[in-house]
């Protein structure tokens, strides 16, 4: 059966899945979303024994239904492949008794890696079904690990060319050196003076500018997104969730049909949207639980139905996080309006214009297994060193956020559900912060020089992608304010690859 997509602002036309990955933003400044969500073909016992790419073809059919069965196997096995470092792809590893769900494995160990590596290939497909012939520009804001993992999915990929924004000074060292050492004739990487919501709302700004959309046709290229805003990569995000279930059911961790919780550090809301959509789709799962760092702002929305952008956006040790609007949460805002795009357009013209908005509360009953939790730098930092000392596992700062407020939770729950943490990056990306966290002697040493030492102490393997970082030349050094961002985009496209 064929599912389409609309825009969460207006009703009136539908497009299918390609077109929306291929647009990446609906014209009305609105997000994709399926009409409705696809139940799973197979039950949760079908889906024992498969592997992360089997489990991958049978959610993508669901989703994005113009695709051929050729068609997205050639992608899943382009993407899922030696590049992860771990033949499950995402392995689970419990400690105490919490599954940590690792989606770090990837090229550039941050969860983003599990969707941006087969979106590249969603695209250059869905660019020939819709006979595109245009360069596909992808602009991208990031808190970080975005920015990379999309540099090395489009690196290169024919037919497209790739512009990533940064907050200088708000991403780790490792981040940084990252991105700036990107190879590739078609990538490029800009730091800017300003935060990360700063860097997403310019973004957002050049893609709504009409005069610019002209020229670029012109000259025979179009914009599309890789921030988690495109529904291409939404959809692989859920894959992981529905496989986790099927493992730890193999692995006789859950009982048949029984309730997992699952608790994801969250920035821009794309990953827990993911887990609810997984959800939706039949995965027995019970609460969601959104983890928020000091960054507060969905937490105090879960809490009074209030979203309250109006603070001191605060630079923590889970830059990942540090956001203050969270766009995929308009995703479920349009859900729990009862799928009313002019409700759902309302409440983002005010969140535009007031940096506020308050949800009526029918809305709020609709948010059912929702629950936000957030912990402070002392909270995460202990949570680090504490499992460190009792286990020996040591999981990165986002991580710490979600495993904290996930204690939390467990420590007041009247029941006693499986709890699954997603563990969004590894803890040699963040190794600074990590190794301060274990021991305050560290805090004052250069991240460069921890590496060695966490690599003792942990005895996990450094993984490809910090060597590259470290050994890599940095060919990326342009730095623009926010109002430059457009006259930085045009030069860039000025420039022959
Ligand atoms: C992006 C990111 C997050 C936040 O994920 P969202 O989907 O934006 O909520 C959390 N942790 C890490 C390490 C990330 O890179």
């Amino acid at each position: 059966m064929a599912l389409f997509y609309k825009s969460t602002r207006s009703d009136g036309y539908t497009v299918r899945a390609s077109e929306a990955i291929l647009k990446g933003l609906s014209e009305d400044g609105g997000l994709f979303v399926p009409t409705e969500i696809p139940r799973l073909k197979s039950t949760m016992e079908e889906l024992v024994g498969c592997t992360y790419q089997e489990v991958a073809l049978e959610v993508l059919q669901a989703f994005l239904t113009d695709y051929t069965e050729e068609e997205l196997q050639s992608c899943i096995r382009k993407a899922y492949d030696e590049k992860f470092d771990d033949p499950y792809i995402a392995p689970l590893v419990k400690v105490g008794d919490v599954y940590f769900l690792e989606l770090f494995h990837g090229a550039t160990i941050a969860f983003k890696d599990m969707a941006l590596s087969i979106l590249p290939h969603l695209m250059t497909i869905a660019a020939r079904k819709n006979n595109v012939k245009n360069e596909i520009v992808i602009l991208t804001a990031t808190s970080g690990d975005t920015g990379k993992a999309a540099l090395a999915g489009f690196a290169d990929v024919p037919g497209t060319r790739i512009i990533v924004f940064y907050p200088k000074g708000g991403v780790s060292k490792i981040q940084e050196l990252q991105m700036t050492t990107q190879k590739g004739n078609n990538t490029n990487v800009v730091a800017i003076e300003g935060n990360f919501d700063d860097a997403q709302s310019g973004v957002k700004a050049i893609f709504e500018e009409k005069g610019l959309k002209k020229e670029m046709l012109a000259k025979g290229m179009q914009f599309s997104s890789a921030n988690s805003i495109n529904i291409g990569r939404l959809v692989p995000q859920v894959v992981y969730y529905v496989y986790a279930y099927a493992k730890l059911l193999e692995h006789g961790e859950i009982a048949k049909d029984a309730l997992l919780n699952i608790t994801v550090p969250t920035g821009n809301f794309g990953n827990i949207l993911a887990a609810y959509y997984a959800k939706e789709m039949g995965v027995p799962i019970g609460k969601l639980i959104c983890a928020s760092n000091e960054n507060k702002v969905l937490f105090d929305f879960f809490r009074t139905g209030t979203y309250d952008k109006n603070r001191d956006f605060i630079l923590t040790a889970s830059p990942s996080m540090d956001i203050l609007i969270s766009s995929n949460l308009e995703r479920l805002i349009y859900t729990i309006a009862g799928q009313d795009a002019e409700v759902n357009a309302r409440l983002m013209a005010e969140l535009k214009e007031k940096g506020k908005y308050e949800i009526t509360v029918e809305m709020k009953k609709n948010l059912g297994d929702f629950l936000g939790g957030y912990a402070g730098e002392r909270e995460t930092f202990e949570m680090i060193r504490k499992t460190y000392e009792q286990t020996g596992y040591v999981m990165d700062t986002h991580t710490a956020v979600a495993a904290s407020v996930s204690e939390v939770y467990r420590q007041k729950a009247e029941e006693n559900r499986p709890m699954l943490i997603a563990s969004t990056a590894s803890p040699y990306k963040f190794v600074g912060n990590v190794m301060a966290a274990i021991d305050k002697k560290y805090s004052d040493v250069d991240e460069m020089d921890l590496i060695q030492p966490f690599k003792a102490l942990s005895h996990v393997e450094i993984p490809a992608a910090v060597e590259e970082a470290l050994l890599g030349q940095v060919l990326h050094t342009k730095v623009c304010k926010v109002p430059e961002m457009i006259n930085v985009v045009k030069e860039i496209l000025e420039k022959e690859q």
